[in-house]
């Protein structure tokens, strides 16, 4: 978002056994921390941050077939590996399960954290487990993917553990073969308006980062947070009067979705410049800071909006980037 400022220190963990140094330093001097891989969905306060940032630069990425399966590979890959690097490698090894998930900025160690997710597939569909470095206790930890109770842009590590567990490596359980059909509106719109036939994982990552690339900012020359709300989610039992009201709910495996970008847009607000933030015309929940002058232009813009959109439609919009406090 380019917004923020200074730090009072940075530490960067290159290897494993650096993350103890690193929260004993913090502790030495009693500062505060927090967490950063890419910063991609990150927020910062015009004041900066008075403690330690950690950030997580282990790199490597780990291919080994199941001694049961030989269709079946864990795939693990370092905390500070550029998450975009590993979908390309599972790709060019014929594995399913992340193509999908191409071109989402950040690390593999935040992956897990808000379950990111695009396209049909998210991060707790293959996640096994993680090693993480417990920050309460000084000692490395294996969590399952159970243990990480993953939800729609949540796990443990974003809620109710937030901050207590640096993510060192994610290993995930992928397989050969490719996705099964029907895909996410928009890919299955891309592959009739295209007449593509080829759905290996090397081809659908191809047509998710031409969606994308005609649809998202990239975020090395554009500073946006990627989404800013979450999409709303609705209990069943409101699904029937929703759709009495013209509102398109997407039945899925995570439940009864409403894209907060339709509510934006439908609220009028698509391509609309507030508060030095340009609402993306293409994409209606990501913002684009235009022209901001600091943190608080942020936070009337967001409000400016979710009141909007409350207003006109009686959903609460959810802020999805998390702010370093
Ligand atoms: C243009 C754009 C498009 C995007 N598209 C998508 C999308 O399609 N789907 C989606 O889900 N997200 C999307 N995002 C959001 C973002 O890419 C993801 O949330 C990504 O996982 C952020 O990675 P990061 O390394 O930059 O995380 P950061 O912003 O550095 O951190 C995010 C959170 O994770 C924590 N964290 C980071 N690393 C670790 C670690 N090693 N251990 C413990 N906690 C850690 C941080 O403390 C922070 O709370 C998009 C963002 C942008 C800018």
């Amino acid at each position: 978002m380019r917004l923020g400022g200074p730090a009072r220190y940075v530490v960067e963990v290159e290897q494993p056994i650096e993350a103890p140094d690193a929260y004993n330093f913090a502790k030495l001097y009693s500062l505060p921390t927090a967490i950063l891989g890419g910063g991609a969905n990150s927020i910062g306060r015009d004041e900066g941050f008075p403690g330690a940032i950690i950030m997580n630069k282990i790199r490597g990425i780990e291919l080994k077939p199941s001694t049961e399966n030989p269709e079946v590979f864990e795939l693990k890959a370092m905390g500070g590996e550029i998450w975009d690097d590993v979908v390309a490698f599972a790709c060019e090894k014929g594995l399913t399960g992340i193509e999908a998930l191409s071109k989402i900025p950040g690390t593999a160690g935040a992956a897990p954290v808000q379950n990111i997710g695009a396209y049909g597939q998210d991060i707790s569909q293959v996640l096994k487990s993680i090693e993480a470095y417990d920050t309460t206790d000084g000692h490395f930890k294996l969590l399952t993917n159970k243990d990480l109770k993953f939800g729609y842009r949540k796990s443990i590590l974003n809620t109710t553990m937030k901050g207590r567990f640096f993510v060192i490596s994610m290993t995930m359980t992928l397989k050969k073969g490719q996705m099964a059909r029907p895909f996410y509106n928009s890919l299955e719109n891309f592959i009739k308006e295209n007449g593509e036939t080829d759905f290996s994982p090397s081809s659908i990552r191809r047509m998710v980062s031409a969606i994308r690339a005609d649809k998202l900012p990239d975020p090395a020359k554009i500073p946006s947070a990627g989404s800013f709300f979450k999409n709303v989610y609705i209990p069943d039992s409101q699904v029937d009067e929703c759709r009495s009201r013209g509102l398109p709910v997407y039945q899925g495996a995570d439940g009864n979705k409403i894209n907060s970008g339709w509510l934006i847009e439908k609220a009028g607000l698509a391509g609309k410049l507030i508060h030095g933030f340009r609402v993306n015309e293409k994409a209606a929940l990501v913002l684009i800071n235009e022209c901001a002058t600091g943190y608080e232009d942020l936070i009337e813009a967001r409000n400016e909006i979710a009141n909007k959109v409350y207003d006109r439609f009686g959903f609460k919009l959810e802020q999805e980037p998390v702010e370093i406090i």
